[in-house]
């Protein structure tokens, strides 16, 4: 035997004391006898073997804690838990090379674990991760798979977004339509928040949910694994589902019909369970008494999100129930109905969880809020008043978000919420210790309206779930970015063992910034690693590991095309970024404007097809003017604007484009005064236009460019009354 290092083979034994830890055992012993062919050599009681992994409970470890101690001779791990023993586990086998988790024999490797004492235990007691199976169902087998990799990330609640306006996920004997018809909806699938609505009758193929069974299955293969599942039934709103089987459950004022939605659904998404209607609240309990007898879970999380107000504005019984039980207004109204749900949870022994709308009123008596609204900080509110609540911040938790450069990434909603961003967030940021004594934990959550099957989720999930976990488990004081890449490196190892479909790339791939600077443009390039080197070429050429590293922003002559990749040692590790700088007498030119990011009108490059890559100015309701600065007099006769179009997201032309030019810069003469009719902006899908104007020869140094916005979004728009908003990326002169 090596000193210092403790050898598995044939004859290691495994000590445990009880059927508990066997059973918790017997997963891992699985990994052995597949990839090492080391089968169970169990044994019971005798404390002194040799060549043995020992089990001992030790009550004087925290909850959830466990001691590891890794001799040559013997390996011990205590804990005074379940969740103890299998955290010890998992850091017991990732010390062992990583093909310990591969599905086949490997023969060729060498056993062994260094001799360690490591002794660890959670930060926060409530480390959970919210899938939404409402969005897109997820079969019971994928939901399974997660948890095993929710295990294998120290996660302990798994939050099931069982309900939302595209689908009832749970199967209710009592109520067998909200499955039967609220599951299924019609069939679309492209960009999600362009869908439109079905229409009354058509066919609806797309959807699934749970048996009751499946359910049980679920819950019961999660607690093997330490992962108490909590149910989330939405209400008042995001449940179109259910009115869809159920339209008497929503306000008499809404005309129907109430399909289960593909997408987001425009004013339809406004419809909600009528609080003034005592059928709701008999229909919620019977709901909740099966929940509470499938879901062993000390919390029901009832939603409370988004619950736009319009319906009960104009409905007789809501505004009845508002003056019968003196409530302010519609909001307290809310407050009124979770609270009322609320008293029922508790009457069954179960804690309310909801999202931090709850603190918009009386929030429900023992209550735990999630803060999801942007920071999370909502939350706070509910803190201040005694409520122990998680931070669950959309950024950077929410993984629907793009987690590297746009133009790599598949299309999604929002901007970035990279690897490192999950990794550098820290929830008692700007917190007081009042409130941070009532913080239990952190949650990520993976919202599915862009997820088409179960390995697109993985990518989304993964690795940003690992720094997430890091996030969850340590101590802001051991937590540094680069000391977290060797350990993300060497479980990246283990996912491409167990097949986890993660983002590999992402993490690797360069963010650009092309900036106008005195008639030439600059190149900044990074990569949120800074253990890669970033090399790039001018000349077309792919990059490799021979080219030009980057070390600082660097300048670009007309005609060279920048194309860069990262690099570890030899090889590249991302994809190759190519900027297809595309010169015109406007490029590099100076832009004054009160936009701050205007210089990507004038930067060569156009944009992706997404509105948050960097590249385009974004006027939500607004136009906005710009003034081009060609440098000196340049004669001209095009002027040609680049714009995105998204109509799932309003993007669209502006309703008006004016172009006036100057030879000094004070005295204007308009050159294009065009309007645009709705007919001409508001076009459907995702593309580029292209708006060109022919002119007589200009000669002049300064081009006003005015936008006027775009507008509301007129009737039958799947946004419509939204304001639309307007994504401007280059202007050509020539
Ligand atoms: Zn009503």
């Amino acid at each position: 035997m090596h000193p210092g290092v403790f050898r598995f083979d044939g004859n290691t034994r495994w000590v445990t004391e009880n059927m508990t830890q066997e059973k918790l055992l017997a997963d891992y012993l699985e990994y052995f006898r597949v990839s090492a062919n080391i089968g169970y050599r169990p044994e019971s009681g005798r404390e002194n073997m040799k060549n043995a992994v020992v089990f001992r409970t030790n009550n004087g470890l925290p909850d959830e804690g466990y001691l590891l101690d890794v001799k040559n001779n013997v390996v011990r791990l205590e804990a005074s838990s379940p969740s103890g023993f299998q955290y010890g586990m998992n850091t017991l086998m990732q010390l062992l090379p990583p093909e310990i988790y591969s599905s086949k024999w490997e023969k060729d490797i060498e056993w062994e674990v260094p001799a360690v004492t490591i002794k660890d235990y959670p930060r926060f007691s409530y480390r959970g991760f919210m899938l939404d199976v409402a969005r897109k169902f997820m079969p019971k087998e994928h939901v399974l798979k997660i948890i095993d990799y929710l295990s294998l990330h120290k996660i302990n609640y798994l939050h099931l977004h069982l309900v939302d306006d595209n689908g009832w996920r749970l199967e209710i004997k009592e109520y067998p339509e909200l499955t039967d018809v609220g599951a299924w909806r019609a069939d679309r699938y492209n960009y999600f928040s362009a869908r439109q609505n079905p229409v009354d009758g058509e066919p609806t193929p797309v959807g699934g949910y749970y048996s009751q069974k499946d359910i049980r299955d679920i819950v019961a293969y999660a607690a093997n694994k330490q992962i108490e599942v909590i149910p989330e039934i939405e209400m008042p709103a995001h449940t179109v589902s259910s009115l869809s089987a159920f339209p008497h459950l929503t306000c008499p004022v809404v005309e129907g019909p109430i399909n289960v939605l593909p997408g987001i659904g425009g004013d339809l998404s406004s419809v909600i369970y009528c609080a003034g209607n005592d059928s709701v609240f008999s229909f919620l309990e019977d709901v909740i008494d099966e929940v509470t007898q499938l879901f062993p879970s000390e919390y029901i999380h009832i939603g409370g999100d988004e619950a736009w107000k319009d319906n009960w504005e104009k409905c007789p019984l809501c505004q009845n129930r508002i003056k019968e039980e003196g409530l302010e207004d519609e909001e307290a109204l809310q407050a009124w109905f979770v609270n009322r749900i609320g008293d029922y949870i508790r009457s069954k022994g179960k804690k309310v969880m909801g999202w931090d709308e709850l603190t918009n009123g009386k929030i429900p008596e023992g209550a735990t809020i999630l803060g999801w609204r942007g920071d999370g900080r909502h939350a706070l509110k509910a803190a201040d008043q005694g409520f122990p609540f998680i931070m669950s911040p959309a950024i950077p938790f929410y993984f629907i978000r793009y987690q590297g450069p746009q133009w790599f990434e598949p299309f999604t909603y929002f901007g970035n919420n990279t690897l490192r961003d999950v990794y550098n967030y820290e929830p008692s940021d700007d917190m007081n210790s009042g409130q941070f004594n009532l913080l239990k934990g952190v949650q990520a959550c993976l919202w599915s309206e862009f997820i088409d099957d179960p390995e697109e989720a993985e990518y989304m999930i993964f690795p940003r779930l690992a720094a997430f976990s890091e996030v969850a488990w340590s101590n802001p004081e051991n937590r540094y970015w680069d000391q977290f890449l060797p350990r993300l490196d060497h479980l990246t190892e283990i996912y491409d063992h167990l097949g986890v479909n993660y983002a590999s790339k992402s993490m690797f791939n360069l963010f650009h910034s092309v900036r106008p600077l005195d008639g030439n443009l600059e190149i900044d390039l990074s990569c949120i690693r800074p253990d890669v080197d970033v090399r790039y070429t001018t000349d077309r050429d792919e990059p490799d590991a021979s080219s030009t590293i980057y070390d600082a922003p660097f300048e670009v002559e007309d005609g060279e095309i920048v194309r860069a990749a990262s690099f570890v040692g030899a090889e590249r590790k991302g994809e190759i970024l190519t900027l297809n700088l595309r010169y015109n007498k406007a490029t590099g030119a100076s832009v004054m404007s009160e936009e701050h990011n205007a210089g990507v009108l004038t930067n060569g490059l156009l944009g992706s097809e997404k509105l948050t890559d960097g590249e385009y100015v974004d006027l939500y309701n607004r136009g906005g003017e710009f003034v081009i600065d060609l440098g000196k007099k340049k004669s001209f006769s095009k002027v040609t604007f680049s714009f995105l179009n998204n109509y799932g997201r309003a993007v669209h032309l502006p309703s008006e484009i004016q172009v006036s030019v100057s030879e000094n810069g004070r005295k204007y003469r308009l050159v294009v005064d065009r309007k645009l009719s709705e007919h001409e902006r508001l076009s459907e899908g995702i593309k580029h236009e292209m708006v060109g104007f022919n002119l007589d020869q200009v000669n002049a140094q300064y081009v006003k460019i005015l936008l006027k916005a775009t507008g509301i979004m007129p009737e039958g728009h799947v946004l419509e009354n939204d304001p639309g908003r307007i994504g401007f990326d280059e202007v050509r002169v020539e």
